[in-house]
């Protein structure tokens, strides 16, 4: 296996990586750094915890140091979804950058803007932020991209969910072109992540180091079915008793839940839990996550919105108590836990209705589910009778089940009547291929993520 030392990094930058304890580059280190040092933009598809941060922040270290520096302004950003990510990033840089004296900044949203100003005006080579806030300074004119040689934009894929797509564009636009531009994802994104990638890299080498699928090595999936939300709760109540777990997340589809399933859990578990949801304040996530670093608190409950950017360490149980709306959610769900080779358990709850998109999530992780059965609490339902080759409930017993109760009553306008005329409709009928995932995202009516 090849060092460090043989990807051709600078001695300093040797003496840093020696200082955080790196003995060997990980995967996505050996395969991005010489492309980076060679010169090429890069897309790169890499699972949380894979040590990307490092892949990027060496190479444009090294960059750094050995190109010849401006007067002023800023030579390198470093783009990060969330100001915590953005925080542990800068914090990393700033570790490998020990043994030179390259200075970097934090540049978030919701601190003192004439604070950030003055920090910036001191010219700190790299900037490490959300695009928000660096792009009002730089509209504020206190960010000056003219000198820029490297753009990193880290999570892309959270990035463009979070709705960044449009000022990470913005701020590539104020850049010079022969930049090198560095896109990191955990997933390969759908139509939007093309758009981006077509608008800010240049020829890049793609390296697509973990497939969805592999993006969960380490992690186990189970699925255990469910009859109804009593019964989940129940289910999820016997799994927060009983499996072994430092810290634990359980992701619910809406708020409603999330508060209702918080309700139950602090009455009745013996451990601490948070609920967090919506696009709660700052201070609010702030305190679940020092709670949860802390050991104040070892479950929380969250919706998809809430936990988006938390970084967890420590996790080592998810339970999904919905099913995600989509593959990439899914992928986002559970990627939270089994950290660069940590093991993880990650449980679904799955009631009748989910069936179907939990085998769609099946197929496009190109995986396969344990199924896993808590005898005292075991469902009535134990999925559908008849299954399609690709795990799907065939028909709807159900909607039939209407349709002939309809048509013996004969009563007009009932709703059981309506739902006949609907799925007797052969336009209709047609619908459940569109379940399939396109991109990670299951073509399921979504229900707004006001929601949440
Ligand atoms: P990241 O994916 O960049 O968030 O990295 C996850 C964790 O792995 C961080 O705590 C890094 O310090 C650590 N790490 C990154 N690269 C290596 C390596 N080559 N050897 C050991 N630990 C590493």
């Amino acid at each position: 296996m090849t060092g460090f030392a043989e990807l051709g990094l600078h001695e300093r930058l040797l003496k840093g990586i020696e200082a955080c304890s790196m003995e060997t580059p990980t995967e996505v280190q050996s395969e991005a750094i010489p492309q980076a040092l060679a010169g090429h933009d890069l897309r790169v598809t890499a699972r949380t915890g894979s040590g990307k941060t490092a892949a990027f922040a060496l190479p444009l270290l090294q960059h750094l140091l050995l190109e010849p520096k401006p007067l002023a302004g800023t030579r390198a950003l470093i783009l990060s979804p969330t100001r915590e990510l953005a925080s542990q990033l800068q914090k990393q840089v700033q570790a490998l950058a020990g043994f030179t004296f390259i200075q970097s900044e934090v540049v978030t949203g919701g601190e003192d803007f004439k604070v950030q100003a003055a920090r910036i005006r001191k010219n700190p080579e790299i900037l490490v932020g959300t695009p928000g806030r660096l792009l009002e300074h730089l509209e504020a004119g206190n960010l000056a991209l003219a000198d820029l040689a490297v753009l990193v934009i880290d999570e892309a894929d959270r990035m463009l969910d979070l709705g960044f797509g449009e000022d990470v564009s913005r701020l590539a636009a104020a850049s010079p072109e022969q930049r090198h531009t560095w896109l990191f994802s955990a997933t390969p994104g759908d139509a939007n992540m093309e758009r981006l990638v077509r608008g800010v890299l240049r020829e890049p080498r793609v390296l697509a180091l973990h497939t969805v699928r592999e993006i969960h090595h380490g992690i186990r999936q189970q699925v255990i079915t469910a009859d109804d939300a009593a019964h989940k709760e129940r289910l999820t109540q016997w799994l927060l008793a009983h499996e072994t777990y430092a810290k634990a997340m359980v992701f619910t589809n809406t708020r409603v839940q999330a508060d209702r399933l918080g309700g139950v859990l602090r009455a009745t578990a013996r451990n601490k839990v948070y609920v967090l949801h919506g696009e709660k304040a700052q201070k609010e996530r702030k305190q679940a996550m020092d709670r949860l670093r802390n050991g104040d608190v070892d479950i929380l409950v969250a919706t998809d919105v809430a936990a988006r950017g938390l970084d967890v360490s420590g996790l080592d149980l998810v339970i999904n108590f919905d099913m995600p709306r989509s593959g990439d959610d899914y992928v986002h769900r559970i990627g939270r836990t089994g950290r660069l080779g940590g093991e993880g358990v990650a449980v679904s709850l799955v009631s009748a209705s989910e069936w179907n998109l939990m085998a769609s999530i099946q197929r496009y992780l190109d995986q396969q589910f344990e199924f896993r059965i808590i005898e005292p609490l075991k469902a009535r339902y134990q999925g559908p009778k008849k299954r399609r080759a690709d795990g799907r409930a065939v028909g709807s017993k159900s909607k039939k089940l209407k349709r002939k109760a309809a048509a013996k009553s004969g009563v007009k306008g009932t709703k059981a009547a309506k739902g006949a005329k609907k799925t007797a409709n052969p336009r209709r009928k047609a619908k459940p291929a569109a379940q399939e995932l396109k991109g990670g995202h299951a073509t399921l009516k979504r229900k707004p993520r006001s929601q949440d």
